[in-house]
């Protein structure tokens, strides 16, 4: 057979000469919709490939984006990989600290910024020597210094695209670490190709290409999940929702652009659940066949909150470092003519490995589990789109000597390979899909005058799935109160992050090496937050702005 290089080339190649007229539609800021196709997207790669080579971009150079979900980031997705060189998508949800850190360890050379953005790139952009900073605008003029991406595209003259390697890089994105420093994951061209298929796949996330796609998930967060590549290869109809995902607007544009099939956090869906609730006939959602959910564990309510409106929601769990797509939730059919109880059950799962995704499950003594969901083990994985190291050599620990990524997650597996993420190895809280990460909590904390000791763990929240609970202990004699611990950390955390709850008490349990035994911890103050639960005063500032 042909050693036929699986590269995102061809993917560009086929949006631009077979689905060329495949609609991409943009919601911009101000809320006006953009319509563009996937041929003019692939055919406007071609000039801003030959722009940026323009500005000095080379084979393997990262070119960064600090941009929504826009058809200028499906561009950027075509024309920097295609080029030879690596897309790096910023999330600009994170503190300018980490996004200084990002960019100085990816080593950006290039940013393309949306305009609307610009106020979070100014929060770090001095401290990396950017040698362009390129601004999408949307009426607004370009500051001094930086250019014009639509200047940049009219000045360049369409590539032809190079032959590459498979293996070489195409995109690059960072995930939090338990500490400080997030860890950037490098995604090759052939990882991509394959996820793309794999998710593509009828009973996977199934994508056709008469199927119109609206990704809620950021295509800063795991290539919003591999959706926009596949779209491209398929020939699906790609609606790019733009920074506003408070659940009327998506809701309008889910039942304006008839849209079939949509993916995003739980937190999203919740929200859009209450909005249906209230007002069901809204909405005509007659074309919407799947919601696809993950990121974080989908309870029960949110899919029988959905069936109510006749809407099927799929769970699916993966990761940035599994491309993300690791496995998807779709019924079996033998559980068709089964209880609804049974059904909901296996639908609460995180579903059965993608094809391509090996898994296994170790124990503590690193004994394999057996799959009868009561053994209990980290789960580890590996497959054609999982990392095998993270950039720059980062916490090796991570993969284990025989070539598998240690997830973090503790499941149970059943008989049938379904997954049921039951505890999370790792010191992070997961909020409206976005990481927090405890230990750096625990270290600003500690570093207050006050504190002597602070553990800090997730509790469950209703809204955004997950919010940060700090335990602490004070200095002999010390005083402090949450208003003053807050303003604390507001220095070094996003405002989304600091934790609302802050617990004083006498002794954190430790474990026998000293460590805290963070399990009772959240096994303690997980049931008196749902009873002090309050909707409107829990949760983190900025409403639909995390999400
Ligand atoms: P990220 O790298 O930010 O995409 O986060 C990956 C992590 O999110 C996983 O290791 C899980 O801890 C969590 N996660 C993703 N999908 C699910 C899911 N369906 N249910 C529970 N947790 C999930």
């Amino acid at each position: 057979m042909d050693d036929y290089p699986l590269t995102l080339t061809h993917v560009v190649e086929r949006a631009e000469r077979f689905h060329g007229g495949r609609e991409v539609i943009s919601r911009r800021p101000d809320g006006s919709i953009a319509r563009t196709t996937l041929g003019a997207c692939a055919r406007r790669a071609r000039r801003l490939a030959s722009a940026l080579a323009g500005l000095g971009v080379g084979d393997g150079d990262r070119v960064a984006t600090l941009l929504w979900n826009q058809a200028e980031h499906l561009e950027l997705y075509f024309a920097v990989p295609a080029m030879g060189a690596v897309v790096h998508t910023l999330n600009p949800r994170l503190h300018p600290d980490g996004l200084a850190f990002i960019a100085a360890d990816a080593q950006d050379r290039v940013i393309v910024v949306d305009e609307s953005l610009l106020e979070v790139f100014a929060g770090f952009g001095d401290t990396h020597p950017f040698e362009h900073v390129i601004v999408v605008t949307h009426g607004g003029a370009v500051p001094d210094g930086m250019a014009d991406y639509e200047d940049l595209i009219g000045r360049g003259a369409p590539v032809a695209w190079p032959v590459l390697d498979e293996r070489r890089a195409a995109a690059l994105c960072y995930t939090s670490g338990t500490t400080g420093r997030p860890k950037g994951v490098i995604y090759s061209h052939r990882a991509l190709v394959l996820h793309s298929m794999a998710a593509a796949l009828p009973d996977q996330l199934g994508v056709s290409a008469r199927d119109t796609l609206l990704p809620v998930v950021p295509m800063f967060h795991a290539n919003a999940w591999g959706l926009p590549y596949a779209a491209a290869l398929i020939g699906a109809r790609l609606v790019l929702p733009g920074p506003r995902l408070d659940p009327g607007s998506v809701l309008d544009l889910l039942a304006g652009e008839r849209v079939t099939v949509t993916a995003g956090v739980p937190t999203v869906w919740m929200g859009m659940l209450a909005a249906l609730d209230a007002e069901p006939r809204r909405w005509d959602l007659g074309r919407l066949d799947r919601l696809i959910v993950g990121g974080a564990a989908v309870p029960r309510s949110l899919l029988e909150g959905y069936d109510r409106h006749g809407l099927t929601v799929i769970q699916a769990w993966g990761m940035t470092e599994t491309a993300p797509l690791g496995s998807v939730g779709r019924l079996p059919e033998d559980l068709d003519a089964g209880e609804s109880d049974e059904r909901y059950a296996f639908r609460a799962r995180q579903g059965i490995a993608v094809p391509f995704m090996d898994i296994r499950a170790r124990d503590d003594d690193g004994e394999l589990v057996a799959w009868d969901d009561t053994a209990m083990g980290e789960l580890e994985v590996r497959g054609p789109w999982v990392a095998a190291a993270y950039h720059n050599g980062q916490a090796p620990d991570s993969f284990t000597p025989d070539g598998w990524f240690r997830t973090g997650d503790i499941v149970r597996i059943d008989h049938r390979g379904c997954l049921r993420i039951c505890d999370r190895a790792k010191d992070l809280v997961k909020s409206g899909g976005e990481w927090i990460s405890s230990v750096d909590l625990e270290n600003h904390l500690m570093a207050h005058p006050a504190v002597a000791e602070a553990a800090v763990v997730a509790v469950p929240d209703e809204r955004w799935g997950e919010r940060p609970l700090a335990v602490l202990t004070l200095k002999d004699g010390a005083r402090t109160d949450p208003e003053e611990l807050r303003e604390h950390l507001a220095t070094d955390f996003a405002r989304w992050q600091l934790p609302e709850r802050f617990e004083f008490v006498d002794v954190i349990p430790r474990t026998a090496t000293g460590k805290f035994k963070k399990s009772v911890l959240r096994e303690r103050y997980s049931a008196t937050h749902l009873e002090d639960h309050d909707s409107n005063g829990h949760g983190p500032d900025g409403g639909s702005d995390l999400l």
